[in-house]
């Protein structure tokens, strides 16, 4: 049932017109990344023409066309392929120029014989996703310990190798980093593909009858990457060919590496031989992103543009935008393509003002955490001290703030409130509440200090 459906969709899919395909694609765009984005970026691109797997569209400046190619090309072919698996590359050109930009993409197409299987699609790699431009931090230091490991492994280490996390925290640019220097480096052959162009090409090889090209393409490699893995879930003949492919391989020690958003024993719709299998080897998970590594990712982006922005919209965003880092990504260069377009110098204000959108989306319950990591940071004292049953002047005041703080931003309760900074009565934390508004009133400094928390945590 599922293997009809899926012909009938591939064939419905190759027969919507370019030019339809286009706005496809772009609605696509504004459900990933929002309407100021495909206002600024997608809309002023026109669609040329689509022949041989080669889409050319044009933009009106070189600024634009780089723009795009620097910050979306990736994405662009992922969505038209989605649409039509045909589509190999993407050509930007403007009126004077061309830009082939993905090489890689490039070369698939040339190599493109119109058979219905290929062998030897690898699928492209972006060349950003590499392990140099990975920025490691606790919440994803196992899993990149891991892609380390298979990539320098001289025996398979563990098979396979399960990544699995939330959207947007870096599975499939760790799935490419090791790509990259499999390929790069050694003489293992290496696939990497999503599983949905699994699919897509496994349904075609059924549809053509040409299912012996397909398993073909397997035989010989030596490592197998399936990105999205959860996309096959449901899906029973893909997944019972995904799960033959599987075995020969592991069974031939070679090395299998497979993300998906889910831990393999949360993929519903998948067969549990398959999800137990999934999980012999090493299941590593990436945890949502901290404010350090948003931090250290923006940091390490900016670097790399040579761009000076100041550091405290860096630290801006990477409090507000808390999703993920696709998201903080796309925030960033919003910020710096508005800051080009109308050659405005990037401050806070305009910050704010460019992302308000985005922001409200963001926005968010601060905690009393944040509230007291926020207060102690910006008194210099200990966080433990927020719990601690010092009484020094120096803490009592920023534990008073923070207290005070607690009660005006989050809805929790005195009791509550008392209980989180170490067990304290909500007595105390009433006194806190009334002293700290009654000095707002008589003391300017620390009135002055009150709103710039508030507003660095709202
Ligand atoms: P996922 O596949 O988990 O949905 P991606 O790998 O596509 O997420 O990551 C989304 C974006 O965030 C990509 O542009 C990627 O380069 C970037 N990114 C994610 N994690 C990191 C990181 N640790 N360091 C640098 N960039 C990152
Ligand atoms: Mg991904």
């Amino acid at each position: 049932m599922a293997e009809g459906a899926l012909v009938g969709f591939l064939g419905a899919s190759s027969e919507v017109l370019p030019h339809k395909q286009w706005d496809l694609v772009s609605c696509r765009f504004q459900q990933e990344y929002g309407a100021a984005v495909v206002r600024s970026w997608i809309k002023p691109l026109t669609f040329c023409s689509s022949a041989s797997g080669i889409v050319t569209l044009s933009a009106p400046t070189p600024f634009l066309r780089d723009w795009v190619v620097n910050n979306y090309a990736h994405r662009l072919v992922e969505f038209w392929q989605e649409i039509d698996s045909a589509v190999q590359s993407i050509i930007i050109v403007t009126a004077h120029e061309q830009s082939f930009w993905d090489t890689t993409a490039r070369q698939n197409a040339q190599d493109n014989t119109e058979s219905p299987s290929r062998v030897n699609d690898f699928g492209a790699l972006d060349p950003k996703l590499t392990f140099e431009n990975f920025i490691v931090g606790k919440p994803n230091e196992l899993a990149y310990a891991a892609a380390r490991r298979v990539v320098d492994a001289v025996t398979v280490a563990f098979n396979p190798l399960f990544l699995f996390g939330g959207v947007g925290l870096g599975k499939t640019h760790l799935m490419h980093a090791i790509a990259w220097k499999i390929r790069n480096n050694q003489s293992r052959q290496v696939i990497y593909m999503s599983a949905e162009k699994f699919m897509y090409q496994f349904v075609r090889a059924v549809r053509f009858k040409d299912t012996m090209t397909f398993k073909e393409q397997f035989r010989s490699i030596d490592v197998l990457m399936i990105d999205d893995i959860q996309f096959i879930c449901g899906k029973d003949s893909t997944q019972e060919e995904f799960f033959h492919t599987f075995n020969a391989l592991v069974d031939n020690n070679r090395q299998v590496i497979v993300s998906a958003d889910k831990s393999p024993s949360d993929l519903e719709g998948m067969e549990e031989r398959m999800r137990s299998r999934l999980g012999w080897g090493l299941v590593a998970d990436i945890h949502p992103t901290t404010y350090e590594l948003r931090l250290g990712i923006l940091q390490s982006k900016v670097q790399n543009s040579s761009l000076s922005i100041p550091v405290k919209v860096l630290e801006f965003l990477a409090h507000k935008i808390t999703s993920n880092v696709r998201e903080l990504e796309g925030a960033l260069n919003r910020v710096i393509a508005n800051a080009q377009l109308v050659g405005r110098e990037i401050t806070l204000e305009n910050t704010q003002d460019v992302l308000k959108d985005l922001l409200r989306a963001n926005d968010r319950r601060v905690t009393i955490e944040e509230i007291q990591r926020k207060v102690a940071e910006h008194y210099s004292v200990r966080l433990t001290d927020m719990h601690s049953t010092r009484r020094s002047n120096q803490v009592v005041r920023p534990r008073q703030i923070a207290m005070y703080l607690s009660k005006v931003l989050t809805p929790a309760s005195l009791p509550e409130i008392g209980r989180k900074f170490g067990g304290r009565d909500h007595t105390t934390v009433m006194h806190a509440v009334k002293r700290i508004d009654a000095l707002i009133g008589s003391d300017p400094l620390l009135s002055e200090d009150v709103r710039l928390l508030k507003r660095m945590l709202v």
